[in-house]
């Protein structure tokens, strides 16, 4: 059996965003790591618009910050290696959700192009509804998103998923091949890596035989073709969500032909967290 891919899970969240139950924490994972094969695990909460209000009277980096002491506490008693991401929101007409002059906090940026889910507030302004709409608005906030930079390594997370979006189908399979190589080859082009995500099995598309959305491989196999670097990320917001994703997302990275040497480099052992300086 060839050596596993999938050993490092770069996207959960714990009860520091407000999307996830008040029972996670980093801590909630651990037991888990073994079984599903992981060995790095990153916390990647939300880091919203940076003009809006915090939570508790702090701001959201603030917020999302306390990570670090849970996970010092957490580093002396496992074997897991913990890192500090972030998952920050590139709204249209907002300034995204971190300043660059605070990248330094963190061990890596993962950057959130495609949340549609926020029209009701975030895109009031934005006109999203039909299917070419959103599509034309996410391609602009991906390409958006990659010219970002933060000095750290940077990924892109769930690439090109219109998350809650009522037309999902439709907007992911009305991209073009030339859209796709061209998002792609400017990820490639300003080294953000891109995520394999659990979104390829939720029910938004048709799945396949293996429970695998062929739409989401298409994505995915654009991504590779550009010669783009990948991470994982399970994008779990409790322990259910993290047991038993692994082996999916590694054979999601088998179908999209996948290998080590596509891996981004944030994920090496060799790197040391900035986290622990
Ligand atoms: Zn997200
Ligand atoms: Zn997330």
């Amino acid at each position: 059996m060839s050596t596993p891919l999938c050993t490092t899970d770069l996207h959960l969240h714990t009860n520091l965003s407000f999307c996830a139950p008040k029972t996670t924490f980093a801590a909630s994972y651990l037991p888990l790591c073994a079984g599903e094969g992981i060995r790095t695990v990153g916390i990647s909460n939300h880091l919203y618009a940076a003009e809006k209000n915090g939570i508790d009277g702090v701001s959201y980096l603030d917020y999302a910050l306390r990570i670090k002491d849970e996970i010092t506490a957490l580093r002396p008693t496992t074997d897991v290696r913990l890192l500090v991401g972030c998952e920050v929101e590139t709204f249209p007409g907002q300034e995204p959700g971190l300043h660059p002059a605070d990248a330094h906090h963190f061990d890596y940026v993962l950057l959130a192009p495609s949340h549609m889910f926020n029209q009701i507030y975030w895109y009031r302004d934005i006109d999203l509804s039909d299917a070419d709409k959103v599509r034309t608005v996410m391609l602009e906030r991906f390409r958006y998103a990659c010219m970002l930079d933060y000095g750290v390594p940077t990924g892109i997370c769930h690439p090109l998923y219109p998350i809650c979006c009522p037309w999902e189908q439709e907007v992911v399979d009305g991209i073009t091949d030339e859209e796709l190589s061209d998002c792609f080859t400017l990820a490639k082009q300003t080294k953000k890596s891109i995520e394999i995500h659990a979104c390829l099995w939720r029910q938004g598309t048709a799945l396949d035989g293996e429970g695998l959305s062929p739409s989401y491989l298409r994505i995915l196999s654009a991504a590779k073709a550009a010669g783009c670097k990948f991470h994982f990320g399970s994008d779990a917001h409790a322990p259910e969500a993290f047991a038993g994703v692994h082996a999916k997302l590694e054979r999601a990275a088998e179908r999209i032909g996948v290998g080590k040497e596509d891996l981004w480099e944030v994920i090496a052992r060799t790197i040391q967290p900035a986290s622990l300086q």
